[in-house]
């Protein structure tokens, strides 16, 4: 049984709550909307050991996950990825609890799946027929794969230039493909100019509510998994955000449900490639809001997003949490993607080898200390970015 109630502006414009029986994707105010639940009355009927005999994905939350009535999951085992203790990598830099939470095992091979689910399987309730989404590639993956699952039409928009692996596996699951000039932005505006006629279910980023509550798993993942203990550090690749909205949101219920302290969470780092890096420069010079970034360009699709609709709320995280944002090169990610391959048998994207990149940066700069706990997150594996190891 979920404790979901409604849908909240996350910007706090004072929107009254939308009720999530109806379709919705931004609030009035243009701002992303946020599921909200009744955390109250979990933290009395919900306790963390009920936990143990639950399946391994990310459904075992969910009582916290947007299902409402009898609506059963769209699911293909998302979520439960280890969470690796790199011993190896971490007596290398001088670290003893350095950690990967490896998403590369998830469902088409990265942690798009886990937001891919939720939204599918709120699409399904909705009873949309088709959905659609821009993605720079392994979102456009995740979407196809769900889509299938559930029996629903899958349309994807990603920029022309995009890797062919992910766009034959769009087709594997039966996808139609629109191949956009430009970055991902101008995929979301063509996707949204064909498809809002249609009345296509678009599942662009934070654009929709259900996306987050996929990903938001990836911290209660971490809390359950480090015996309710936040870790020093999350690093962790940003584009989008979802990821890092998520987990930002996922702290505050899991602290409210009363299974873990409160008053020190992690520290939360963003990584960007050096040739894409608007969070990066907007928390350098102290803006609310990041600065659309002109030539995105980097060999970490992932991470090539030029402005985030949720850059406010990414910023917040790393602000509260007395984080960081670190900006790396593509010769770093890819040297580091190599690194954690040949120490730890870790297949990385190279948004994956970006965070190892970054963490480099934080032991030089004498941010994180030799007992820190650290996780880097590795977001995908490195199968559909093999050229990039072509040397
Ligand atoms: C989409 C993606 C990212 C960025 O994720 P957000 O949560 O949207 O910031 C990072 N790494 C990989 C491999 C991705 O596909």
């Amino acid at each position: 049984m979920s404790y979901f109630t409604h849908l909240d502006c996350s910007a706090g414009c004072g929107a009254e709550p939308l009720d999530p029986q109806g379709i919705h994707h931004l609030c009035a105010c243009g701002a992303p909307l946020l599921a909200r639940y009744d955390i109250e009355q979990a933290a009395k009927n919900w306790p963390r050991s009920s936990l143990v005999n639950r399946a391994h994905n990310m459904w075992r939350y969910s009582e916290m996950m947007p299902l409402l009535n009898d609506d059963q999951p769209v699911t293909l085992d998302e979520g439960f990825t280890p969470l690796r203790h790199t011993l190896r990598l971490g007596a290398e830099l001088g670290l003893r609890s350095l950690y990967v939470k490896d998403e590369s095992c998830n469902p088409t091979n990265s942690f798009k799946a886990r937001g891919l689910s939720a939204a599918v399987t709120r699409a399904n309730a909705l009873n949309v027929g088709t959905v659609s989404t821009p993605s720079a590639g392994n979102a456009a993956n995740a979407l196809a794969a769900y889509a299938a699952h559930a029996g629903l039409k899958a349309k994807v928009f990603m920029p022309r230039d995009v890797k062919t692996p992910f766009i034959r596996e769009c087709e594997l699951y039966g996808a139609d493909i629109t191949l956009v000039d430009g970055l991902i932005n101008d995929a979301g505006r063509v996707a949204k100019e064909i498809g809002a006629p249609l009345g296509w279910y678009d599942v662009s980023t934070l654009k929709e509510p259900y996306r987050v509550e996929g990903k938001k798993t990836m911290a209660y993942e971490l809390a359950e998994q480090l015996d309710w203990v936040w870790p020093d550090w999350i690093i962790y690749p940003t584009g989008g955000g979802t990821g890092m909205v998520g987990m930002w949101k996922a702290f505050d219920e899991i602290e409210r449900l009363g299974w873990v302290k409160t008053g020190n969470r992690p520290k939360m780092v963003t990584v960007q490639a050096d040739g894409c890096a608007p969070i990066v420069h907007a928390l350098e010079n102290g803006l609310q809001k990041s600065e659309a970034w002109k030539n995105a360009n980097t060999i970490a699709d992932g991470l090539r997003v030029p402005r985030a609709i949720g850059d406010f709320l990414i910023l917040q995280a790393l602000r509260e949490s007395a984080g960081a944002a670190i900006a790396v090169s593509d010769a770093d990610m890819v040297n580091d993607m190599r690194e954690l391959g040949k120490l730890e048998g870790i297949s990385a994207s190279p948004e994956g080898g970006a965070t190892l990149s970054a963490l480099r940066v934080l032991l030089k700069q004498g941010k994180v200390q030799p007992n820190d706990t650290v996780v880097l997150f590795n977001t995908g594996g490195s199968l559909k970015y093999l050229d990039v190891l072509v040397s």
